[in-house]
């Protein structure tokens, strides 16, 4: 291992490399965005024809929010809190509304956001009534004091910073409801109730250059005692750096944080020189040894939007600037 670091570190120095400063240039319009809506046991039986279209429009709706912003020259944390607000605020994914309820039967959510052009980070977990998590964790990271508040305090910052707040019935569906009953009449684990997690994400390139992540979630369903994922936790579920890459995480919350999944990405990226799928893989792989499951979206700085999963499927998109608009659920396809 120490050999390992070593030699990185000597490949990081004689190519010159410094954490936050970019490796590649970009004047050539080059863009890019990847998306996510969860990751989890998705098998095609599971799917009738309506439902997979549902989704598939879903994902489609969102990519296109934050694909147009880039398109246009705008900022890829522009793009990615875009592409966030529309899946926050569709019930079929568990973030915002239509997010999984506590063991108490409430919904605490958890977000974060990362700018790759100088790593300033924002994070809130364990949430209530905010209707947008992400753009609270975007307030967080530009007020700039501090990169993660939690629960009645990150509360009262939203309310001074005139954030929407919704009534806890907003967030309600029947579906996460009846996966609550579930856990708690069969003595089941979230993981079995979970059929597909639901957390939202989105990580993208700007025409500048510039890198940055999101990610959004209620969480496991019937988690208690204020437990917080993976999601909120920078260097976990969200991560972005101009040198390396941009990653949102979705799965297993416990297994993502002890193997700090999107960081280790990143510096597998920066350090090994490995592509963005070559580190992806080598960390879900990892995480899957651990016993976890789950999968990322990584974007690269020359564009690379790729996927990685140890898990049937994952709702997924990407768009890029060199033509590529597409939408998948299924770990094959
Ligand atoms: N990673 C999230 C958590 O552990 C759950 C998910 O991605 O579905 O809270």
């Amino acid at each position: 291992m120490k050999n390992i670091i070593a030699r990185a570190a000597a490949i990081a120095a004689a190519l010159g490399i410094a954490w936050g400063t970019p490796v590649m240039a970009h004047d050539d319009g080059t863009w890019s965005l990847a998306i996510h809506g969860g990751a989890g046991t998705l098998e095609r039986s599971d799917m009738s024809p309506e439902r997979d279209a549902a989704y598939r429009a879903a994902l489609q709706t969102a990519l296109d929010a934050g694909a147009a912003i880039l398109k246009n020259g705008g900022s890829a944390v522009d793009a990615i809190e875009a592409a966030i607000l529309v899946m926050e605020d569709d019930a079929r994914f568990n973030a915002g509304r239509g997010a999984v309820f506590t063991w108490d039967g409430t919904h605490e959510l958890d977000a974060s956001i990362m700018d790759g052009r100088d790593r300033a980070a924002g994070a809130v977990a364990g949430v209530t009534g905010i209707r947008h998590p992400i753009t609270l964790a975007r307030k967080v990271m530009a007020d700039g004091t501090h990169v993660m508040l939690s629960g009645r305090g990150a509360e009262e910052f939203a309310a001074e910073q005139g954030l929407e707040t919704m009534p806890p019935e907003w967030f309600d569906t029947d579906a996460r409801r009846e996966a609550l009953e579930r856990l708690k009449a069969e003595k089941l684990s979230a993981i079995d109730v979970d059929i597909k997690f639901g957390t939202v994400g989105a990580v993208a390139l700007d025409k500048d250059g510039n890198l940055a992540a999101g990610t959004s979630t209620g969480g496991m369903t019937g988690k208690r005692w204020g437990r917080i994922g993976d999601a909120p936790v920078i260097g976990a579920g969200t991560y972005a750096d101009n040198s390396s890459c941009a990653v949102s995480a979705t799965g297993w919350g416990e297994y993502f944080i002890r193997a700090g999944v999107a960081r280790t990405i990143c510096a597998r990226v920066h350090m090994l020189g490995e592509s963005a799928q070559a580190a992806a893989d080598a960390v879900i792989a990892d995480v899957g040894q651990m016993g976890g499951d789950g999968g990322v979206i990584v974007v690269a700085p020359n564009g690379d939007a790729v996927f990685s999963m140890n898990t049937g499927g994952m709702y997924r998109g990407r768009a890029t600037s060199a033509g590529a608009s597409e939408v998948a659920i299924f770990a094959d396809e």
